[in-house]
């Protein structure tokens, strides 16, 4: 009696991806990156799905972590962009959240701040991402006043790689972002933050005292070249929906806005309950794979705002309510950007409101 897309998380999933973060950096500690609504599998669920496994969650802003709050979640919430204004302090300060430091503008709004209770805060260091960071010449001193402030109780460091991706890169590699933090910085007593997903997967040299996995939970890669551990990954989101209409389409006529596919035999189409305004991407070309009765087949002619349309000539079983997957267990989020000019980050946070999340494990 409803209309049948749904997002299915599996949070069981989510558990296992985490405990394969941790594992591979025994001697350190994870992070849970739940921003972006846990990358659209919404971060209320997940934060407390993995409440007793998680000593720390991560966000990308106050809003996020008050949110984590109203749904009951008493950790300490690391905001890895910091804040935005200076009246977020005292918020930060009377909810015990961490917050990152990664600008002198920031610097000095903490410095003059009359929060209650001093603060952890993250020095974020620009090692080559350069968007946001003391650069390495600044960092010693910035590290030296965060220090000796008295709104602060603790400094992490912590860089973010802009690589750890991709072994091939043109750009900075994770050894020379490693290598332009300043060695007033690396002492023993210092802790440091360097790996998100892909330097935890790929990177032993980027595994510190802090991790910080974000897609990695979620069941998507993001290395260009799979490995043993980007392997083990389970994916936590099968987004689905149903077949809510067939029909035959004759040569020479085409299907959807714009007559972008046109039939070049008989063949039959399927129209399913699921378009642009539930996530799935606009820019997806003719061929994106998509499941249908767990067998593969093919999107044709442009996505609209409710539905889509796939190729059904060869599934001659498949009819109205057959269950078609767009990404999940069986087809990967990756394989299915890879079609569509993006990644599987932009298509898990784009699974938008309309879609409800229903959680399994
Ligand atoms: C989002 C984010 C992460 C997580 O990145 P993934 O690639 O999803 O693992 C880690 N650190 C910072 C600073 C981030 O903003």
């Amino acid at each position: 009696m409803s209309r049948p897309a749904v997002a299915e998380i599996k949070l069981d999933s989510i558990r296992a991806n985490f405990q394969l973060a941790r594992s591979l950096a025994p001697n350190g500690k994870t992070i849970a990156v739940v921003k972006a609504d846990a990358y659209g599998h919404g971060a209320a669920e997940v934060a407390r799905y993995l409440a007793d496994d998680v000593e720390v969650f991560a966000v990308a802003c106050i809003e996020e972590a008050l949110a984590l709050r109203a749904a009951g979640l008493r950790h300490p919430i690391l905001l890895l962009e910091g804040f935005f204004e200076a009246d977020e302090l005292d918020v930060i300060s009377r909810e015990g959240l961490w917050t990152a430091i990664h600008s002198q503008t920031q610097l000095d709004a903490l410095a003059r701040s009359s929060i209650p209770h001093p603060l952890p805060v993250w020095l974020k260091v620009d090692t080559g991402m350069h968007r946001l960071g003391f650069s390495p010449e600044q960092a010693t001193k910035a590290y030296g006043d965060l220090s000796r402030m008295r709104q602060v109780s603790a400094v992490t460091v912590m860089t973010h790689l802009a690589n750890a991706d991709n072994d091939e890169t043109q750009g900075i590699t994770v050894a020379n972002q490693i290598s332009r933090l300043p060695s007033s910085l690396l002492k023993p007593e210092i802790e440091l933050s360097l790996a998100n997903s892909a330097g935890i997967l790929a990177h032993k040299v980027a595994r510190k005292h802090w991790q910080r996995p974000g897609i990695m939970l979620y069941g998507a890669s993001p290395l260009a070249k799979e490995n043993q551990y980007s392997e083990a990954l389970r994916p936590s989101m099968t987004l689905k929906s149903r077949i809510i209409a067939t029909k035959w389409v004759a040569p020479g006529d085409s299907v959807g806005y714009g007559g972008r596919f046109v039939a070049e035999r008989s063949i039959r189409i399927g129209t399913v309950a699921m378009g642009y305004a539930d996530g799935y991407p606009r820019q997806a070309i003719d061929g994106v794979p998509v499941l249908v009765n767990g067998k593969r087949t093919r999107l044709i002619g442009r996505v609209s705002m409710d539905m889509l349309t796939v190729d059904l000539t060869d599934i001659p079983e498949a009819g109205p309510d057959s269950e078609v997957e767009f990404w999940g267990d069986n087809l990967l989020a990756n394989e299915v950007a890879s079609y569509c000019d993006t990644i599987a980050y932009h298509l898990f946070t784009g699974v938008t409101k309309r879609v409800p999340r229903k959680y399994v494990g």
